[in-house]
């Protein structure tokens, strides 16, 4: 048995506790959060293990893009998407494979010193899979699919299949996903979301990262227009009336599983109206988005449409590290009045929830193994997050 005892505890699920305590079994499982008059052996507070500042539940990133932690530093910033997407492309081809492999080690080790303890991961390959088979963070790999050609949809939807299998195989929660609205033709979208209603399976979705995207929906016009018609592609198999992107494709595709938007950089009101009563998680990656479009989505507005919030990294091809922690730190700086409270739902069982891993991870709860992480900096949202359990 373990006891912390810390100035304030925030179980997530409830309210924080001034002078809180935390029991848990040796392999982590919660035993009973409390305050500390109401222990009922003084004794057991004597061996209390005390904690600066706050005691937390462990992190849940909702998106990263492990595979691509070897493009740490050598993508240029506030390029653009459409920018930074070429950069990608430039870059991706001159790193051996054993550079690859240890950097997807590091960067999953990296994520669990700094207190996170499941990550939603997009997959274009299966570079990422033996090392997540070695490792103790969850993962749930979503088999991200785009190609803008209608004719070339089911191939490319085998092709996701196969790596699927693979994922499968080796024991990983897996599920197949259209990569962003602005690179997916309808019928891929339409083969992704039959297969994910048929499996009862999340998807994760970049959402209007870039107001191309929507000016693509709008009117066929704006940089990813362009670049769509530089790559040879015909725009005219799109036929729906002119809207906003997430109308636009949501319309389409309909989905009552689970659904995480991710970046809504350029979301307004009237699209997360349109999809707030569904099933739809919004994640925000601050930091990325400050990296590559510098600019943050307006928070206030996904607030006010009281949507449920989680937060991601993203790669750290658009990120200086992997840490939920420097997200929440970069949320307090252009958002000081939200609540310790508030932040950490988001970082923690709103992104459990999506996973439909709340059962264990997402909150301090009796019988829960959810990870204990200390934030001696807590409220003043400054330090490090320093993982516990
Ligand atoms: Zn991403």
């Amino acid at each position: 048995m373990r006891i912390y005892k810390a100035d304030w505890v925030y179980p997530v699920s409830s309210s924080p506790i001034k002078n809180g305590i935390v029991i848990t079994s040796d392999q982590g499982c919660i035993l009973d959060v409390l305050h500390d008059e109401q222990v009922e052996y003084a004794a057991a507070l004597e061996n209390a293990e005390k904690v600066d500042g706050v005691i937390c539940p462990g992190f849940v990133n909702t998106h990263c893009h492990i595979e691509l932690s070897y493009l740490h530093k050598h993508l240029q910033k506030h390029t653009g998407l459409t920018g930074f997407i070429s950069e990608l492309q430039k870059n991706r081809t001159s790193f051996s494979a054993e550079i690859i492999e240890f950097e997807i080690q590091k960067a999953l080790q990296e994520m669990q010193q700094n207190g996170i303890v499941a990550v939603s991961d997009i997959c274009n390959g299966n570079s990422t899979l033996s090392a997540k088979t070695k490792s103790s963070l969850y993962t749930h790999s979503f088999i991200d699919l785009f190609g803008f050609d209608p004719l070339k949809a089911t191939t490319i939807f085998e092709n996701g299949l196969e790596l699927y299998t693979q994922f499968k195989q080796a024991g990983l929660p897996t599920s197949i996903t259209p990569h962003a609205p602005y690179s997916t033709s309808f019928k891929l979208m339409q083969l992704i979301v039959e297969h994910c209603k048929l499996n009862n399976q999340a998807l994760s979705i970049h959402n209007q990262e870039s107001e191309d995207e929507n000016e693509l929906y709008l009117s066929k016009k704006g940089k990813f227009a362009e670049l769509l018609r530089h790559f040879g592609y015909d725009l005219s198999h799109w036929s729906f009336s002119a809207t906003r992107s997430l109308p636009g494709y949501f319309e389409f595709i309909r989905s009552e599983n689970p659904t995480l938007l991710v970046h809504n950089t350029y979301s307004s009101a009237s699209d997360i109206q349109y999809v707030a009563a569904k099933n739809v998680f919004f994640c925000c990656c601050p930091n990325a988005n400050l990296y590559i479009e510098n600019t943050l989505p307006d928070l206030t507005v996904l607030i006010n449409e009281k949507v449920q919030l989680t937060l991601g990294t993203d790669s750290l091809a658009s990120n200086h590290q992997l840490c939920i922690w420097e997200e929440i730190k970069t949320i307090h700086r252009q958002f000081p009045a939200l609540s310790l409270h508030t932040v950490l739902n988001w970082a923690t069982l709103n992104g459990a929830r999506f996973m439909r891993i709340d059962e264990k991870f997402g909150s301090l709860e009796k019988g829960k193994t959810p990870g204990i992480v200390a934030l001696p900096g807590g409220a003043n949202f400054t330090g490090s997050a320093i993982k516990l359990v």
